[in-house]
């Protein structure tokens, strides 16, 4: 017999274990944004946020508005049904053909949510006698595909490559099939794998290597095309890259680069996919859209990478850690505890700049941070002012109310 009376009783439990005295000094979360911006801009302040993976500064861009007012007008904003039998959009083929060109592979495949397509392809590729080798820090997608398959999961030591190797040799002969997967630019660390030397160990333990590009598409390379441009690798080395539209590409969905044979299976089979509905014509135009400027508005990333060597020299001087972050678009800042990361998000966002603390989801416990992403659109002076801040003397306790929730 269950000692909860109802499913209310249990949640309530839950949330207290999850960490909810956190947020009795006030809560720093779903903030709300497009008010505090309202207000800001009402009373001739300014509201910059480092809380959002806007890489390029895309998301308002004038030629993605009209993309979206044109396929609005057109195809309407839904699909309507699964595209396997509901049929598909021209958008659907022209934002795969684009990103398989961008990215050097045989073919692409979109779905409508990037968490999605990490569950739904390590679930469907991985079965029975195979084992998933994952990385200690994966995104929450990677470990619930992992979760959801019937294959083994086997994990590793953040960015370790003697440990997978050490794994692999140990393990390999009881498994049919083996799949290593790794993050290009881990998202609460700002840190990149080793790709060259992950290609070669693939090699040598024969195994499928799944490469989540979620934050490296615009962010890293000389023309932004991800870890593969960055590190010299022939993306045909990565038996499956997998992506989102949601960051640099300003929209949302996922999607799955790879060879043409296994794209063909996939387009039939995959759960995910098949049992979904067709990604939005109007996101689809959104996105195609985004990628042209990725390639034609160059300039957005070498700007990115100057604010981002910035940010990291100036808050080096200011004596800040940026923990194992590489300098680009995820840059974390470490406190001590809890509550000083607490505090100072809050001193933040009283003085107009919005970066949400990480506290227990996403990060170990006694790893609390100040997550930056930074973007092509934040100016000099902006990144300036918010390193300065947190540069001085910082409250040693939230305050009593933090100001996002007393203006929420
Ligand atoms: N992979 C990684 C590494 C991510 O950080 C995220 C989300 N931030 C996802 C996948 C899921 O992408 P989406 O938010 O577009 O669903």
């Amino acid at each position: 017999m269950s000692k909860f009376n109802s499913l209310a009783d249990f949640a309530t439990k839950r949330f207290r274990l999850a960490g909810k005295a956190y947020l009795e000094n006030g809560d720093p979360f779903f903030a709300p944004i497009d008010r505090l911006r309202h207000e800001a801009e009402a009373r001739g302040d300014y509201f910059v946020s480092f809380a959002n993976y806007d890489y390029l500064g895309l998301s308002t861009h004038p030629a993605i508005k009209s993309a979206c007012a044109d396929a609005l007008e057109t195809t309407g904003v839904g699909a309507l049904a699964s595209r396997l039998v509901g049929g598909e959009r021209a958008a659907h083929h022209i934002l795969e053909q684009s990103l398989a060109d961008f990215l050097r592979t045989d073919a692409a495949l979109t779905l409508v949510s990037g968490y999605l397509t990490n569950v739904t392809t390590i679930a469907h590729v991985m079965g029975t006698r195979d084992a998933i080798f994952i990385d200690e820090l994966s995104h929450n997608s990677i470990v619930s595909g992992a979760k959801s398959a019937v294959a083994e999961t086997i994990i590793f030591r953040h960015n370790d490559l003697d440990h997978l190797d050490h794994l692999l040799t140990e393990k390999r002969g009881q498994f049919r099939n083996v799949m290593v997967i790794a993050e290009s630019l881990y998202s609460m660390d700002g840190d990149i794998v080793d790709l060259p030397a992950l290609v070669a160990l693939k090699r040598k333990h024969n195994a499928w290597l799944l490469i989540d590009e979620a934050h490296s598409i615009g962010v890293l390379g000389a023309e932004g095309r991800g870890i593969c441009e960055y590190s010299g690798v022939d993306p045909n080395e990565i038996d499956l890259i997998i992506g989102t539209l949601s960051k640099t590409l300003a929209s949302c969905g996922g999607f799955i680069a790879g060879k043409q044979a296994v794209i063909e299976w996939l387009r039939y089979t995959l759960p995910g996919f098949v049992y979904s509905v067709g990604l939005s014509p109007v996101i689809s135009a959104a996105a195609h859209m985004a990628l042209q400027l990725v390639q034609k508005e160059t300039w957005r990333l070498e700007r990115l990478r100057r604010n981002a060597e910035l940010f990291v020299e100036l808050a080096h001087e200011a004596g800040l850690d940026t923990g194992p972050a590489i300098g680009r678009g995820v840059i974390p800042i470490m406190f001590r505890d809890s509550h000083e990361t607490l505090a100072a998000s809050a001193y933040l966002m009283e003085n107009g700049f919005y970066v949400p603390p990480i506290i227990q989801i996403g990060v170990p416990k006694d790893q609390p941070r100040l997550r930056f992403f930074l973007s092509a659109s934040h100016s000099e002076a902006e990144i300036r002012g918010v390193i300065s801040l947190l540069g001085q003397n910082l409250p040693a306790q939230a305050p009593a109310t933090h100001p996002i929730s007393a203006a929420g």
